[in-house]
């Protein structure tokens, strides 16, 4: 008996205008797609078995390339900033051809079907079509795949159109230059041309959702990574780009829900997506066994070096960026859930990675003072990986994420109040970044001490144990952790020049009160009054 092939109707084709093209493949498995790269001599075969690929030059977002379609939908409902740049109607109309007639001529282009939201209550139907047989491959990691049933049924509700190769003329387009990224509400369209960062898809979803799921069907949308302990409990953490949502959320003690983008319900959490994205710079076997050992076949593995004269990945070689990343589906890592639907959150973790070395590596925060860390959303990197770059760069980024939030930040942070009072959530900050010094001086906190105050947080051993008021942010820090050397947990005491510390403490303080001035007109007093002292 012969295997049927799964394929896509010449009319569904004609309708996305591509009728062209002599190989159209659609719903490839991860192994034909493996080969397609390798064929068209994109793509590298690991050691694991991983395939690895450089997506050109762009090798992570390009937030002021990004566009929303300003339209009857969006007009007043899109919060438009930095973020949310406006792109007139006739401009995506013109992009879209271009890129149509761009793929169109193309020898072989790659369709996929697929879904996001893990509660079917919530589904999105997205048909992605790529360029790149390895960006589809991407799409299958990362989307959640939908059984044989579900493909005859299939209708998608969002178009996603990916085309690396295209290079815009910005005048024409309406862009800023060679490359975009263009979502239409009306059209249920993701137009990326220019780009091949993978990333630029799974974003472009989540932005979409982040629209949709708070504003239509009242559900929250997080920036966080989610698990659930062997007693039920749930747990999430938000937390900026390079904080540690994926390195902590994967937890050999605990099921994983998912890395990244999740939903808060009336009755739980649930994932966006069907896979993580993780980075791989300075990646150990040793620190973080679950990622390490789903390097392999069927991941997607970018931007990396290899040992000369191997295709054994070199993790400490960030001579492309230290962006590097591999993606895989969620049952690559052995304790995922499934469906990745968790309850409704005992405790939130707000992970921040504070290069300045001020804040407190673990604090418990009142419902105020989380309101205010929410609204704020502060990180601090480390500048940049040039010699000479000593200052931490620091960033607020409201919700944890401004740059995907199509709505105004106070909708979502009123929803997560809400959710907060209603169900007496635990509230925790920790800090994943410098101790003992700022950047330059001090250096990056242990992982495996982070690992134990998470631990001990979330197994209520936190609960009763004595704890001091920081004196510039307020926030009561725990005096005891298990496994935690005591000393590490009021980071003054871990500076040896303590004038010093307490005037970064100042500085930093500074920092949050004139990030929040913006938000002063709509935040409460009791919010406002959770303000550092400065
Ligand atoms: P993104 O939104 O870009 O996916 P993320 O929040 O998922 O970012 P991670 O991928 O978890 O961030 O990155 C955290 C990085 O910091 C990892 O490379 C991890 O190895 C490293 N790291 C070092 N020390 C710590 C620590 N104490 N806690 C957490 N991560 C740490
Ligand atoms: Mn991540």
């Amino acid at each position: 008996m012969s295997v049927p092939t799964i394929s896509i109707s010449k009319q569904e084709l004609l309708k996305l205008g591509l009728k062209k093209n002599e190989s159209v493949h659609y719903q490839s498995t991860p192994e034909e797609l493996l080969k397609d790269t390798l064929r068209i001599g994109e793509g590298i075969l690991t050691n694991t078995g991983a395939l690895s690929i450089n997506t050109g030059e762009f090798t992570g977002r390009c937030p002021n390339d990004k566009f929303t379609v300003k339209d009857e939908i969006t007009a007043d409902t899109v919060h438009w900033n930095n973020f949310n740049i406006p792109i007139e109607e006739k401009y995506f109309h013109i992009i879209h051809k271009k890129i149509m007639d761009y793929l169109g001529g193309k020898p072989e282009i790659w369709v996929r079907d697929c879904y996001a939201c893990a509660d079917p209550r919530y589904r999105l139907s997205i048909r992605i079509i790529t360029e790149k047989p390895w960006t589809n491959l991407f799409a299958y990691n990362m989307f959640l795949r939908p059984d044989e049933e579900e493909l005859d049924e299939f209708k998608p509700d969002w178009h996603v159109i990916c085309a690396p190769g295209l290079r815009l003329d910005a005048k024409e387009c309406g862009t800023r230059q060679h490359n975009a990224a263009v979502i239409s509400f009306k059209h249920k369209t993701i137009l990326i041309a220019g780009s091949g960062y993978t990333g630029e898809t799974k974003k472009g979803i989540f932005t979409i959702l982040n629209y949709i799921l708070p504003y239509e069907k009242d559900v929250l949308n997080m920036h966080c990574s989610a698990n659930v302990g062997e007693g039920g409990d749930t747990a999430i953490f938000f937390g900026l780009s390079g904080t540690g949502k994926t390195t902590l959320s994967a937890d050999a003690n605990r099921k994983l829900i998912g890395d990244d983008e999740h939903g808060w319900t009336d009755d739980g959490v649930f994932n966006f997506e069907g896979g993580c994205y993780a980075k791989l710079i300075n990646l150990s076997e040793e620190k973080e066994p679950e990622i390490y050992q789903a390097i392999r076949r069927g991941a997607l593995v970018e931007n990396v070096k290899f040992f000369e004269g191997t295709n054994k990945i070199n993790f400490d070689d960030g001579s492309i960026t230290e962006n590097t990343r591999v993606s895989y589906p969620l049952d690559f890592i052995s304790n995922a859930l499934q469906p990745s639907i968790g309850g409704t959150p005992k405790n939130i973790f707000f992970l921040t990675c504070d290069a300045y070395g001020v804040l407190p590596p673990i604090a418990r925060l009142t419902k105020r003072q989380a309101m205010y860390q929410y609204v704020s959303g502060y990180t601090a990197k480390v500048a940049g990986t040039e010699a000479g770059v000593t200052e931490p760069k620091p960033t607020f980024s409201a919700c944890f994420g401004a740059p995907f939030l199509p709505l105004h930040p106070g909708f979502y942070a009123e929803m997560l109040g809400k959710k907060m009072e209603e169900h007496n959530v635990n509230v925790w900050l920790i800090n994943t970044g410098w101790t003992g010094g700022p950047y330059g001086k001090g250096h990056r906190i242990k992982l495996s001490f982070t690992r134990a105050m998470i631990s001990a947080a979330l197994d209520g051993k936190l609960n009763n144990v004595e704890t001091t008021v920081d004196p510039v942010f307020r926030f009561a820090v725990p005096s005891e952790v298990p496994g935690v050397p005591k000393e590490i947990l009021i980071p003054r005491n871990t500076w040896t020049d303590k004038e010093a510390y307490d005037e970064k403490a100042r500085y930093l303080a500074g920092l949050f009160v004139s990030n929040f001035e913006k938000y002063a007109s709509g935040a409460s007093a009791e919010t406002m009054a959770a303000a550092p002292k400065v």
